[in-house]
């Protein structure tokens, strides 16, 4: 965009309320988009800036069965915790809505419907996977299974964390459900997909082509390779219990997909913001700027510009921003394995500290790749830089000025050279850190910020008004009060300028200088503060972090690391001792053609349940591919009925009926039988048709 646009419109992230937000999300989404509109706003600009809760898709059911209440008290209880820690740590959102409104689920229906009635949806009734136990389709996140490329056995339907590729469930080896660890069947269901291939072409002309300059490199990396890679049709509905229901008829169970809905809940929370909405979304003179994680990089560059590009109306991102990860002492941030520094426990052992964390997350922040956070790294970073330099200076300036001129801004008298260069340096400060931040580039503004402080400790050191003052106050008098003007100048300056950084202490700086607001046009100024000023010294801006309160924290990670290790050495123990039994020795050689007399095929377990009077004894409705069958196996005493349903086993499809227990057993279920006589069934690999041969 050449000319300035005349308003902005800013989108962080919608937080998946599936676990409390930690410093990974802070330091990749949050912390960057509010420092970039904290800047917009001090420039005067016209901006919205807008989040909400994504309450939808797959881990929210998951997590409601594991801890036992309603998926509606899980989204509510996360959106309400999102909420105060945004809030605590001034990520000051104009809205924070949720994708449950009722606004969002009219909105993302009205998107669909657009879209379905001009016929840009494919149609397509394909095979899915089914999980027999909790009579659910499986899609995305519900999936599990070995990733084909990595090895990750813990790879999504959707794509492996692991190593980011991008997978469908078709391509996992061992899927097994989310819900139940069962092995899903496959049942044929409809569902509509948006032909992604027919945008390649524009997408390639709109990113490669037209944002190569101004994009950042890992954002138009991920952009190339899925261009590249070749784009196609993605499902937009799917399978599922939650979520927005499709806005067609007769078509119960059928939802949005999330990644359909999720980013037009940007488009919902500006509604619910402002009856005015569509000047910032259907207006060219608008910026829209995504702030998102790697992880996100594809749904908001990708397929949301599709969907937007195809219902009309709607202006494209001029910029998406996405940073790297976060990583927390060398190891992946993680929710499930509790590898995180969760905000709300952060603010509870630092109480009011938050920009000591904003600091040291932008410090630090994964601009171009991955980074890691280490508590040694904040505390040294929080005594050198925010109480060494920032707070000493400004504490000094507004101690000296108290003690020697009773609190009251001191005139200004003739300047000296020194006081000219810090003069200057004030002056381009304000176009510097701009610059830096216009580009996204956090780190550099607030490297720059912080010289400006610096700048001002070193002009208090070589000035030294102390010494002055000792030499004999009435006759350095002038001098002394110079000093101190232009220091306070400079104090003011810090406020204006880390406004965008370090909003509460900005504000304390404020408090001390009473200066009710600012603006970054006042920024380079050295008139913010007059003579004659009351200053008021209200204490130190940074107290002291305890040494103790540090080793608290990496006590707490090490115990989590502890806890995990002894848990995986457990779980190693069981074969080794399995070992020390005596194994059944060998049988006497036989002819393949022996073998050959065997016919071993691969089943689906239909139905299970005991047989009466039988406590070892379960009954079992096979699909063999050639029929459907009835199996008395002995293994009760290892399998639950229901933990069966869905499953693949292998059967002894030849061997003579036999009756148990007055049932007619049609073949024998093979298993494995460890030396201590505990049966484990024996199943293909991955999913095979029924009926396959097993040789
Ligand atoms: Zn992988």
């Amino acid at each position: 965009m050449t000319q300035e646009p005349k308003r902005y419109l800013i989108t962080a992230a919608l937080p998946y309320a599936n676990g409390p937000i930690h410093i990974g999300h802070l330091a990749g989404v949050y912390v960057p988009a509010d420092i970039y509109v904290r800047y917009l706003r001090a420039m005067g600009r016209d901006v919205a800036f807008v989040c909400g809760s994504d309450e939808h898709g797959v881990p929210v059911t998951i997590r409601a069965e594991q801890e036992g209440i309603t998926v509606q008290e899980v989204v509510d209880k996360y959106h309400n915790l999102f909420k105060q820690s945004f809030a605590d740590f001034g990520i000051s959102f104009d809205i924070y809505s949720r994708t449950s409104n009722p606004i969002h689920h009219e909105t993302a229906q009205d998107f669909f419907k657009n879209l379905y009635d001009k016929g840009l949806f494919e149609e397509k009734t394909e095979e899915q996977y089914y999980d027999e136990v909790k009579g659910r389709f499986l899609q995305d996140r519900y999936i599990r299974g070995t990733c084909p490329n990595c090895g990750n056995p813990d790879a999504q339907g959707d794509q492996c964390e692991k190593c980011g590729t991008a997978l469908s469930p078709n391509e996992l080896i061992n899927p097994r459900s989310a819900y139940s660890n069962a092995t899903p069947t496959l049942r044929p269901t409809k569902n509509w997909y948006l032909p992604l291939q027919d945008y390649a072409e524009w997408l390639r002309e709109w990113i490669v082509e037209g944002h190569k300059d101004d994009w950042k490199t890992n954002v138009l990396g991920q952009c190339k390779s899925w261009i590249e890679d070749g784009l196609r049709p993605r499902a937009m509905t799917r399978d599922l219990d939650w979520g927005i229901d499709v806005p067609l008829e007769g078509l119960a169970g059928k939802k949005l997909y999330v990644w359909f809905e999720a980013p037009i809940g940007y488009i919902s929370a500006t509604k619910e913001l402002t009856p005015d909405w569509e000047k910032y979304w259907k207006s060219a003179d608008t910026k829209l700027v995504h702030f998102i994680g790697k992880d996100n990089i594809v749904f908001h560059c990708i397929i949301f510009p599709a969907m937007l590009k195809a219902y009309g109306d709607f202006i494209l991102p001029e910029n998406v921003p996405a940073n790297e990860f976060m990583n927390l002492e060398g190891d992946k941030i993680s929710t499930s394995r509790n590898w995180a520094v969760w905000l709300h426990e952060y603010l509870q052992d630092f109480p009011a500290k938050q920009d000591a964390l904003r600091y040291a997350l932008t410090a630090n922040m994964p601009e171009t790749k991955d980074n890691d956070f280490t508590w040694a790294d904040f505390y040294t970073k929080y005594n050198s830089e925010l109480v060494g330099i920032l707070g000493n200076f400004i504490n000094r300036v507004v101690v000296l000025t108290e003690k020697y001129f009773g609190g009251i801004t001191p005139a200004v008298g003739k300047l000296q050279e020194i006081d000219q260069t810090l003069i200057t340096t004030i002056a381009e400060a304000p176009e510097k850190i701009a610059q830096s931040l216009e580009q996204y580039r956090f780190r550099e503004a607030l490297a720059y910020y912080m010289d400006v402080a610096r700048a001002g400790n070193k002009y208090m050191q070589d000035n030294a008004p102390w010494s002055l003052h000792k030499a004999g106050f009435e006759e350095n008098k002038e001098r002394i009060a110079t000093i101190l003007h232009i220091s306070l100048q400079l104090v003011a300056n810090l406020a204006v300028l880390g406004e965008p950084f370090l909003p509460f202490t900005a504000g304390k700086i404020r408090t001390m200088l009473g200066l009710p607001t600012t603006t970054w046009a006042q920024g380079g100024s050295m008139d913010l503060v007059k003579e004659g000023q009351t200053v008021q010294n209200t204490g130190l801006l940074f107290d002291k972090i305890e040494e103790a309160s540090i080793e608290a924290q990496v006590g707490k990670l090490e115990a989590t690391k502890k806890a995990r290790e002894e848990n995986a050495t457990e779980n190693k123990q069981e074969p080794a001792k399995e070992e020390k039994k005596t194994l059944v020795p060998l049988k006497p050689e036989i002819d393949y053609t022996d073998f050959e007399k065997i016919d071993i095929r691969v089943a689906t377990v239909l139905t299970a349940e005991k047989v009466k009077g039988a406590d070892k004894l379960l009954q079992l409705t096979l699909d063999t591919g050639i029929d459907t069958r009835t199996v008395v196996s002995g293994i009760a005493l290892q399998y639950a009925p229901e933990d069966l349903v869905g499953k693949q086993v292998c059967l002894l499809a030849n061997l003579a009926p036999r009756k148990l227990r007055g049932i007619m057993s049609q073949g024998m279920i093979l298993t494995a039988e460890t030396p201590e006589g505990t049966l484990r069934l024996i199943a293909p690999h991955e999913v095979v048709t029924n009926g396959s041969v097993v040789k």
